[in-house]
């Protein structure tokens, strides 16, 4: 059980997941997982019982001691932080949503059609852009998760570039910027391969030249799947060790037994 495979960022019926964490532990075992970490979503939208969440989970992870290392974090969304901190195993720090001009939310992950809808009263593709990085900047400094979830969802409706050219220095300064924020904070940043299983995108959460970036800082990385479902539990987690290693990273943060430790990336994860 010790070096199994391992995961940080996963969803059950508890918020927007298709399983419950029963059998989503279940589905882990199977796979060959020593370490399996839940998130819930902390939303300002998705409502949490984080008293019902914590004490299921608790109990889940007395039940399979000696099985699985159940590890109970969440999933912050910069708009909600919790009152419960330290009954948390870890934060993933997130931001989903950024606020318009007149005070509501508008979703970064939302549906391609209604998050370009809502883009004139975010200011702009620009003007949204800035907003997402210094809203992830922010959420680091200020919570100082131990994981940045998902570093550059604001291109999960930019394909082919259609609202903005992630090429372009500009565009790259303002991730630079919010990813150095993010490593002298102290945060791993993920591999986060959960919309590639979804099909929203054809590349993982972040792009390549923030990854370098981060191997060239000495910055830690993890691989999470953000599974809402059994059978993304380890998606594209071989591929990803190996854009890890061509990215630069010779080792690599894994959740065991509730803490992140860094691993030699060349080691096998399985047992
Ligand atoms: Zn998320
Ligand atoms: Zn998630």
């Amino acid at each position: 059980m010790s070096g199994g495979l391992s995961g940080s960022h996963n969803h059950t019926t508890f918020c927007d997941g298709g399983n419950t964490p029963r059998e989503m532990i279940e589905a882990a075992l199977a796979l060959g997982f020593s370490d399996i970490g839940f998130s819930a979503h902390k939303d300002p939208v998705i409502p949490l019982d984080e008293e019902a969440y914590l004490a299921a989970l608790r109990a889940l992870q007395a039940a399979y001691a000696g099985r699985i290392r159940v590890a109970v974090g969440l999933e912050q969304d910069r708009e909600a932080p919790t009152a419960r901190r330290a009954d948390y195993d870890y934060i993933i720090g997130s931001v989903h949503y950024l606020p318009a001009a007149d005070g509501a939310l508008c979703a970064v992950d939302d549906q391609p059609a209604r998050f370009a809808a809502n883009l004139p009263r975010l200011g702009g593709a620009g003007a949204a852009v800035k907003a997402y990085y210094a809203a992830v900047a922010d959420c680091a400094g200020r919570w100082r998760p131990q994981v940045i979830g998902h570093f550059d969802l604001i291109c999960k409706n930019n394909a082919g570039g259609c609202l903005f050219d992630e090429n372009a220095s500009a565009y790259r300064r303002l991730a630079l910027e919010a990813l150095d924020a993010c490593i002298d904070a102290g945060c791993i940043v993920e591999l986060n391969t959960g919309g590639l299983f979804r099909g929203y995108r054809r590349r993982p959460y972040p792009a390549l030249f923030l990854l370098r970036h981060l191997a060239r800082r000495g910055g830690r990385v993890t691989i999470n799947a953000d599974a809402h479902e059994t059978a993304a539990l380890d998606y594209w987690f071989a591929p990803g060790r190996v854009l890890l290693r061509r990215a630069g990273f010779d080792s690599l943060a894994v959740l065991r037994d509730g803490k992140f430790v860094d691993e030699p990336l060349e080691s096998p994860q399985t047992s």
